[in-house]
């Protein structure tokens, strides 16, 4: 086959979203190049690292047998998914954005999520339910809790398998090692192609469009700093060292807007051992989300967050920015024997840092914590919390009174030895700002004009996320964007005439 020598659409980025884009496109007959600034092993960008868990809105059982008709009648009879409308979705995010979300982009994020959903199965997608880490037996019945009901079949790792696979079986071209640097436009202000960095030195593409899914700015700690603050050079991160902000900055460059919440972004607790970017090995499972059933203290034994404010779903985005803050960005999530039954999976890996010990005094040696300052804070805490029935799959408002923070659901006492202690620090997710686009995912100028063949999706787009996030949108807003932003670009690849110029 002869390559085309320009372009229809050229995605920057081989992530969840530029792929999706990618399929998209070539759905719309057009043709497309991937770049991807990663070697061929280590691509899949962030996406790569995930869990691979997608929230999307679905109206009960039913549309989990559409989405996983592989499922067995037996498997489907002890499932309790309920429902998670689009109301609901809404809603969850507004509350978790303190109402910060772009309404218009979160009502195409939430209408458009069971519908990519879907598209995604029919483009050869699988799923499977959520059962180990959304779901507690409850008799004979998983209770999924949060939202939040299916993965990817294999994980992060399994989900970029799955869409590379399906490039490859529609004949999509990913150029690896070759950087997008700079993006090129024609006399009129049209996006012409991009300028890129490959193997063989610097040359331009020309495409009659240009998707911008190359990731936010997590993996550059200059950025970090600048725009989250000082300390943010210093977080540790949990994914890919690839996405460091470079389609923000060319779209920028050319005038596009920034939009959302630059000083923001999505990070949890993290190993405090982890390495400083993600490991494809373990990949998530250096994450430590089990914390609403103990207490999280620092290094002066003190706690400093209301563990049990909500499902983890909708906290575990925005602690570990607490986390950042504490002593030597240091703290340790403390269980006792009752509940180590409800440990995720990530507690049990041979790579965790972690103590155990019959007394609170001895597992403040053992994890270097002040030892009177810790058992005054289990001793007050113990006698703060209130009767009343402990229940992990709903917010059963089992709390603390009279000490600060308090635990507002999921609180018990830690009284039964062994007691566990786990140490862990910040690891930063990805970066909330970014680009403002419209409906179409077309990117927008600081003049609010539409930039012609311009679009963006995924971690880069602004005006979704602030402060918070509701667990396992950041995958659906890029399946979510990238189809849209992926038949935009093909559809007005079309329309549009030929450019004044190709670039040499
Ligand atoms: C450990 C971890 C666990 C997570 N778990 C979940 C989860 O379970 N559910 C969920 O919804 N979200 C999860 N997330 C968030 C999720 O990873 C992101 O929201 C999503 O993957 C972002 O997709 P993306 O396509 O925008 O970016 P990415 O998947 O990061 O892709 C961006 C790509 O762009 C490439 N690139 C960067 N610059 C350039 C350039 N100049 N030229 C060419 N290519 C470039 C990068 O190499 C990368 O491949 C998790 C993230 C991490 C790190």
């Amino acid at each position: 086959m002869t390559r085309p020598k320009r372009y229809d659409v050229v995605v920057v980025g081989a992530g969840n979203a530029a792929l999706t884009a990618a399929l998209a496109a070539h759905e719309e007959g057009a043709s497309v190049l991937v770049l991807e600034k990663a070697p061929v092993s280590l691509r899949g960008g962030n996406t790569y690292f995930t869990g691979g868990a997608i929230r999307f809105a679905y109206d009960g059982i039913e549309d989990m047998k559409r989405l996983m008709p592989e499922l067995s009648p037996e498997e489907v009879r002890s499932m309790d998914v309920g429902s998670y409308p689009e109301s609901a979705f809404y809603s969850d995010l507004m509350r978790v954005t303190e109402g910060m979300s772009d309404p218009e982009l979160a009502q195409v994020l939430v209408g458009e999520s069971k519908p990519a959903m879907m598209w995604l199965r029919e483009q050869g997608m699988r799923f499977v339910p959520l059962w180990g880490r959304q779901a507690f037996k409850v008799g004979n019945v998983y209770r999924f809790w949060g939202g939040l009901t299916v993965e990817a079949v294999g994980g992060g790792k399994g989900l970029s398998d799955q869409l590379f696979s399906m490039l490859e079986r529609r004949g999509i071209e990913v150029r690896y090692e070759t950087k997008a640097t700079r993006l090129l436009m024609d006399q009129r202000g049209w996006v012409t192609g991009a300028t890129v960095r490959g193997p063989r030195g610097f040359h331009d593409i020309a495409s009659r469009s240009v998707v911008l899914a190359s990731g936010g700015f997590e993996a550059n700690a200059e950025m970090r700093a600048r725009y989250l603050g000082p300390g943010w050079e210093m977080a540790k991160v949990r994914g890919t060292q690839f996405n460091t902000g470079d389609g923000i900055r060319m779209a920028l460059d050319i005038g596009a807007q920034p939009y959302g919440n630059w000083s923001g972004c999505h990070a949890v607790a993290w190993d405090m051992n982890a390495p400083p970017y993600g490991d494809r090995q373990i990949t998530d499972l250096f994450q430590k989300h089990s914390y609403p059933f103990g207490i999280i203290v620092n290094l002066k034994g003190e706690r400093f967050v209301d563990e049990g404010a909500d499902f983890r779903n909708y906290t575990y985005a925005k602690y570990g920015r607490e986390i950042l803050y504490q002593p030597q960005r240091l703290a340790f999530q403390l269980f006792d024997a009752k509940v180590t039954q409800l440990w995720r999976d990530e507690y049990r890996i041979p790579q965790v840092t972690k103590a155990v010990a019959n007394t609170i005094e001895e597992l403040a040696e053992k994890l270097d914590i002040h030892k009177e300052g810790l058992v005054a804070t289990v001793r007050a805490f113990n006698a703060a919390v209130q009767p009343g029935e402990f229940d992990p799959t709903k917010l059963d408002g089992k709390h603390t009174v009279g000490v600060q923070p308090p635990k507002s659901n999921w609180a018990l006492p830690l009284d039964t030895p062994p007691f566990h202690g786990f140490g862990v620090t910040c690891g930063i997710t990805f970066t909330f700002g970014g680009l403002r686009i419209d409906k179409r995912a077309q990117v927008l100028d600081t003049e609010e004009n539409l930039i012609p063949g311009l679009y963006a999706a995924g971690e880069l787009v602004g005006g979704l996320f602030y402060s918070n996030y509701p667990g396992g949108s950041g995958l659906c807003a890029g399946a979510v964007l990238g189809r849209i932003a992926g038949t935009s670009a093909a559809q007005d690849a079309r329309r549009i005439p030929q450019p004044l110029e190709a670039p040499a």
